[in-house]
């Protein structure tokens, strides 16, 4: 490509995510959205799909601070160790060179019927100018990925879309992990390593790599819209939160002092009943 029209495509691109920055800074939404938030994060729609009641209660009283997030915390501040610090442009630059390149915490943000979307993937690997890869890791003792981990990759996935880049190639890894890890960096490698030269060839994989399991997918991008416009239906005032139906939930939740929907385990057929 040429070095002015490569620098005009780049500029144009970064150009529209920063204005976009801009008009949430501006508060353009506010006046159509709960809480009078100015965008929505993935981080909230994928919790939606925990409990949205649960997301609720954290719009009205802030973050409760357990154990276990601070322990998902720190974890998470280290997936970019070793890694080159670098700007917007840069990044941008670089992606569109066609280097492959691996961008950890790279904000994601787009317009989905007029509102703002706003996230940070975990980790994500470009080659040729597409996004191929993108890892979101967990840090915690299931076994299994609860359905919000899915919605958020799904829902980067389609962001990464609405942003321009072609996702035909592009593939998520719901990286599942209890233990501390000594040096985060060798075994991020380990594991990107390993994820990559899995051959998927059915829709889904489990791919067990010492203390972790990754589960990978070709992201379903109909279904991100469809969770997109559930997720949004909340936000816009259409209706209100649903409380989770799943009484294992609400036993470990952080806000069941202050929940008028929280659910009992009924200790003799461990079946759910609602306290109000
Ligand atoms: S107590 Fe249960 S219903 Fe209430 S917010 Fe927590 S998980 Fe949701």
């Amino acid at each position: 490509m040429d070095g002015n029209l490569f620098m005009e495509k780049m500029s144009d691109r970064v150009r529209k995510i920063l204005s976009l920055y801009d008009e949430i800074k501006a508060g353009v939404n506010k006046s159509e959205l709960r809480f009078n938030v100015s965008y929505i994060g993935v981080y909230w729609i994928a919790d939606q799909f925990f409990c949205e009641k649960q997301v609720e209660l954290y719009m009205k009283s802030g973050d409760v601070q357990t154990e276990k997030t601070k322990i998902g915390k720190n974890f998470h501040e280290g997936i970019s160790a070793g890694m080159e610090q670098a700007n917007l442009e840069k990044i941008w630059c670089d992606i569109l060179s066609g280097s492959r390149l691996y961008v950890s915490n790279m904000a994601l943000v787009a317009k989905w019927k007029g509102v703002p979307i706003v996230g940070r993937s975990d980790l994500l690997l470009f080659s040729k100018g597409k996004p191929l890869w993108l890892f979101e890791f967990k840090f915690t003792n299931m076994r299994i990925p609860p359905d919000s981990s899915h919605v958020q990759a799904r829902i980067y996935s389609l962001l990464l879309k609405l942003m321009g880049f072609n996702v035909s190639m592009l593939k998520y890894a719901v990286v599942l992990s209890k233990d501390k890890l000594e040096n985060f960096e060798t075994w991020r490698r380990l594991v990107i390593d390993k994820v990559q030269k899995h051959i998927l060839f059915k829709e889904k994989a489990v791919v067990k790599i010492d203390n972790c399991r990754a589960f990978i997918r070709k992201p379903n991008l109909d279904k991100a819209e469809k969770e997109l416009d559930f997720a949004l239906g909340y936000w816009m005032n259409r209706r209100e939160a649903i409380p989770t139906k799943n009484a294992s939930k609400c036993k470990s939740c952080a806000y069941i002092t202050n929940c008028d929907s929280k659910l009992i385990l009924n200790k003799s057929s461990s079946t759910s009943v609602n306290s109000d």
